[in-house]
Parts: C-alpha cells; structure tokens; sequence
C-alpha cells in the first residue's frame, strides 16, 4: 500500500511517499480502507518535525481518516462498514490515515453518521471535531444564543472556520478574531458578523478588560486567551483547545474571581467515545455543508509533505482533506 512514512535518522527524521507492506500495519481488531485522510496543525507538526508529536517511529501520519471496513473481528463493525477515525494517538504512537490501508481498535472508530459522506467527514476531520466539542462546551455551560456575542480565534484556520459556521447555524453572532485581513470575506461567508483582527488580543493582559464577549472558543492559547477571559461578560465560558500562539498562560485570576467566568479545557484526542458520537451527531445535524464545502480544499496524497509546513506559517484556510488510494 502507499503510505507516508517518517523514519529517524541521524539527522532526526525523514519523511517520504513510499509503498509499505501490509504486514506491517499494527495490531488491531479492525482493517480500513481509507477513503479520506486529512491534514491538521498537528500532522504538520509531525511530518515537519517541529514539535515531539511522533512517540514511535517509523511511523505513518495522519490523525483522521475516514473509510470502509476491510476485515473486522470488533462486534461492532462489520466488513463494507463507513467509518471515521480521530485522535487516540493514531498518526503519533500507532500507524495512521496518510495510507491506502490502517489496522486500528474497534472500539476507536464512530460509524459515519447519516447525512455526511465520507469527503464530508474528513473534511470536519479533528478540527471540525474539536470544535464542535467546543460548542457542546460551552452549551454545557450554559451559554446560549441570546447570551449575547461569541468570541472564536484563529477563525481562518481549521478548528475557527468550523466553529463560527457552527455558531452561525445555531444563531449565534460570532465574533471571528483572525491575523489576516484578507480573510474577512471568507469569515463573513462563514456567518461571522464581526471580523476583529488579532491584535486587539496580543497586547498587555489587564486583569478585566473591557466586558465583550459571553462565550469564547480559543486555539491560540497565550495572550490571546490570557486577553479572551479578561473581556468575558459576567459568568461568560472560554472553551480552550489550541496553542497556535503558545502553551503559556499569561492571566490573572480576576476574571475567574470578580466575574464568575469559566474556562473550559477541551481535548479531542481521548475523548470517550459517547461524546465523540454526540458530537458527530451534532455535526451532521448542524453544520451547513455549502459553507463546509466553502472552507475545504483538497490536496493531492504526493503533495501532503511539501503542504504540512503552511500550517506553522498560519497560511492554511479552512480545512484539507486528502483523496487515499491503495
Ligand atoms: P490551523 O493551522 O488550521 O489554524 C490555526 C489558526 O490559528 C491559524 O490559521 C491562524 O488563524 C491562527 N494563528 C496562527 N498563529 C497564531 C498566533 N501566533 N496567534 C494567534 N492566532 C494564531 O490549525 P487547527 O485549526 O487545525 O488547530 C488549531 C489549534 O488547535 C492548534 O494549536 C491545534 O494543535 C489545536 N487543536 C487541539 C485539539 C485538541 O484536541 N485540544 C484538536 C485540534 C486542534 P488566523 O490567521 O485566522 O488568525
């Protein structure tokens, strides 16, 4: 099968399209012929090397996939089976979806939903995911469309596009924070009502800013969301998820203390598997699949190596998925 492979060597790691027999896919009690695998901030973190993402070598990127059931000993999937795959470590500790074929656990993947197809799935992929965990977040939360604005950064790049077109579909006004002016247009597609650019959340963190926003979805980490919390309104919810600007947290305590604001944590990669199925759920339910189209951009398996490194230059729009064949 054709696969992208990362090696070590001396020089730390190389990576290359390259054909890999099927032996030697890892274990697992379910065989997938992938359909769709896509790219995110942390597949590009792997295949460039930038960040320790890869915990075992060699190894096969790609967080997501989406694809048909091949074989399966798993009681819940059978073969001809439409499935996706995100997160639990595939693509950094066991082989992943950038090749013709994954072996991976049963009790990993979420059948395709009804109403997406398998393009469409990969094309919410992780980000599109995650950011769907962010708004059951804040839901959790309490938050609701006539809470009042809500804040979502980094609104250009995968996690952000599919959050404001979510919000948007449910009626929410969206407040897209983004580095690029140029994408304004796009965001304003998207349903956002208000385009801000990202400066006005990379200055000095006061301790309570100005109170802006009742909800925010952050990817930025650092002194956007150190920024983010401090203009919350009374008893506003910040779901984090990301550290495109840092893993830092320059904040105080007062927006916490005088404001009653909450900061919720997101994690896609372990998310239990009831969540990951709502969540899918939602998605297929909720999100306007001519805005999805809108953000999504396909690139061609040979050319996911020279792609990955865009995602560090903050230049990717929206989402990409990848066309697999064996
Ligand atoms: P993308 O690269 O598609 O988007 C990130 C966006 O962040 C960029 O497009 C840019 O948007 C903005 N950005 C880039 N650099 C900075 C900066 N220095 N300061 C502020 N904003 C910046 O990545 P994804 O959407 O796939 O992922 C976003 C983040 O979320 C990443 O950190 C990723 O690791 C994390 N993530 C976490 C998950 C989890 O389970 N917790 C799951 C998925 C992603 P713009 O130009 O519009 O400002």
């Amino acid at each position: 099968m054709k696969a992208i492979l990362i090696e070590k060597n001396d020089d730390g790691q190389s990576v290359s399209v390259t054909d890999v027999a099927e032996d030697r896919l890892p274990d697992g009690d379910v065989t997938v012929d992938i359909a769709y695998s896509t790219l995110n901030y942390k597949d590009a973190l792997a295949i460039t090397g930038k960040a320790p993402v890869v915990r075992r070598f060699p190894m096969v990127p790609g967080i997501d996939f989406t694809g048909t059931v091949a074989h399966s000993s798993h009681p819940g999937f059978r073969p001809g089976d439409r499935v996706i795959l995100n997160g639990w470590g595939v693509g950094e500790k066991h082989w992943g979806g950038l090749a013709g074929r994954a072996r991976v656990s049963g009790d990993w993947l979420v059948p395709l939903p009804e109403g997406l197809d398998m393009r469409q799935a990969a094309a919410i992929g992780t980000a599109g995911y995650t950011a769907m965990l962010c708004v059951l977040a804040l839901e959790r939360h309490g938050v609701r469309p006539d809470s009042g604005e809500i804040v979502v950064s980094g609104a250009a790049g995968g996690v952000g596009s599919v959050a404001v077109a979510l919000l948007a579909a449910k009626g929410y006004a969206v407040a897209a924070v983004t580095g690029r002016a140029a994408e304004a247009e796009y965001l304003r597609g998207l349903g956002a009502n208000a385009v801000i650019d990202r400066s006005e959340l990379t200055g000095k963190v006061r301790p309570l800013g100005q109170e802006r926003w009742s909800g925010g979805i952050d990817v930025a980490g650092s002194t956007v969301l150190a920024n983010m919390l401090s203009m919350m309104t009374y008893r506003g919810v910040v779901a984090a998820c990301g550290l495109a600007a840092g893993m830092d947290l320059p904040a105080s305590v007062a927006p916490f203390i005088l404001r009653g604001v909450t900061l919720a944590g997101v994690d896609s990669v372990m998310c239990p598997g009831p969540e990951r199925i709502e969540a899918w759920g939602r998605l297929a339910t909720d999100l306007d699949l001519d805005r999805l189209a809108e953000m999504t951009s396909e690139v061609p398996f040979d050319r996911v190596i020279e792609t990955a490194p865009k995602f560090l230059d903050g230049t990717v729009r929206g989402r990409i998925v990848i066309p697999v064949t064996p």
